[in-house]
């Protein structure tokens, strides 16, 4: 993983409406220009008056309603009606519940003991002018794109999102929907790396599938790279003669990474081609190609995105059977989680095959098995990458 994160760059930044800013991350801080509130703005509807006036019959001098100011000072003795929201008149250093008082005609009687600063947002309370909003590298969601249309910014410093070609390869592949002949299947890892790439913030242009011959391959591959940050292939990266994705990536750049001690996903490739663009050739097996996103594709991705969190967040599960290492390999083993009292509990999804994508459909977590002859046992608490939480 090291390998790949050292050839990723952040991506710049671009300046996007509010509407466009969920899921995005925050290129630069955020700055209060003036506080917030800008004015004393009423939690209650009820009477501004002034807390030295306790206990005392009131004149009421007017009305101060969202968006409707009263315009003029509250002096000794009297008082103004305000709204929620509304500005909290000059003079005033309190506001009085209307279920606190007592009306008459045009007076108003406020109970005795009021203690100024009651019941209304003072300028600043909260935010100050200066103050630091919003950090960069901030994922922005409902809160945070509220907080900055608050302050009235209309626009945010985000970084833009990485650009990917997807392609599949392989003769055997059809489109999803059409009826297979013999010896063909769905193309299904486009959709399903479709699905992967979106969750992971990257703007997807589908290549479709390229067929096992070099020359339509490489014409696709580097077309799609005008306009791409990234290239994501599956199929084609094992070492059989229609394998062409390996030698079609040395041939435009540098292979990094062509093979990896990780099950699924022994095939996976990483290259670097010109212009700071980068490729991941994903093993051809749906699950095998699902794991290498997860390890190697969606950390580069947010990286590429500025987060700071680049992996998914780990928990301790306890399992509930016996996970039995590969000999040569470190395992993602996928499991569902469920809780007990505190805990949660991993059992496996069945069958680990790399083409068996049942194993993965549902799994809550994978379970990270080091190679070696140490069986996990059941009861066995260990770090597992969390994918949803039951
Ligand atoms: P490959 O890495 O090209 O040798 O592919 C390995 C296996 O993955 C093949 O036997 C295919 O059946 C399967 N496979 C390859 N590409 C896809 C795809 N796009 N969708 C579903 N299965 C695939
Ligand atoms: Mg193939």
């Amino acid at each position: 993983m090291r390998t790949v994160l050292d050839h990723i760059a952040v991506l710049g930044i671009e300046q996007v409406s509010l509407a466009g800013c969920f899921g995005r991350v925050l290129a630069e801080d955020l700055i209060a220009e003036a506080p917030l509130p800008s004015f004393p703005s009423s939690a209650v509807d009820g009477y501004a008056v002034r807390a030295g006036d306790a206990g005392r019959t009131l004149h009421v001098l007017g009305e101060s309603a969202a968006g409707r100011p009263f315009e003029g000072t509250v002096t000794r003795g009297t008082a103004a009606r305000v709204l929620t929201g509304g500005v909290v008149p000059d003079g005033a250093d309190v506001v009085v519940m209307v279920e606190e008082v007592r009306l008459t005609g045009e007076t108003v009687t406020v109970p005795p003991g009021l203690k100024p600063g009651t019941n209304f947002h003072k300028v600043g309370d909260d935010l100050g002018a200066g103050d630091r909003i919003l950090s960069t590298g901030t994922l922005l969601g409902a809160a945070e794109i509220g907080i900055a249309a608050a302050t009235n910014r209309a626009r945010l410093p985000v970084r833009r999102r990485p650009r990917v070609a997807l392609m599949s390869t392989g003769d055997e592949l059809v489109e999803v929907g059409k009826t297979p002949g013999a010896g063909q299947i769905p193309d299904s890892n486009r959709w399903a790396l479709l699905a992967a790439l979106r969750e992971a913030g990257a703007e997807v242009n589908v290549l479709g599938i390229a067929p096992d011959e070099p020359e339509p391959l490489r014409r696709l591959v580097v077309e799609a790279l005008r306009d791409a940050d990234a290239l994501v292939t599956s199929g084609g990266v094992s070492v059989g003669t229609h394998d062409l994705v390996k030698p079609l990536l040395e041939s435009l750049g540098e292979v990094h990474i062509g093979r990896v001690k990780l099950k699924p996903g022994k095939p996976f490739t990483f290259a670097t081609l010109a212009e700071g663009r980068v490729a991941f050739g994903l093993p051809g097996f749906p699950v095998s190609s699902l794991v290498t996103f997860e390890v190697f594709v969606r950390p580069a991705l947010r990286r590429m995105q500025g987060f700071a969190q680049l992996g998914r967040p780990t928990l301790p599960v306890r399992l509930e059977y016996d996970a039995r290492p590969a000999p040569d390999r470190t395992e993602y083993q996928r499991v569902t989680l469920r809780r007990d009292g505190g805990d949660l509990v991993a059992q496996t999804t069945g069958s680990q095959s790399s083409s068996r994508l049942m194993s993965l459909a549902g799994a809550h977590a994978l379970v990270r098995v080091p190679a070696g002859d140490q069986v996990l046992k059941r009861g066995t608490v260990v770090e597992a990458l969390i994918l949803a939480l039951p």
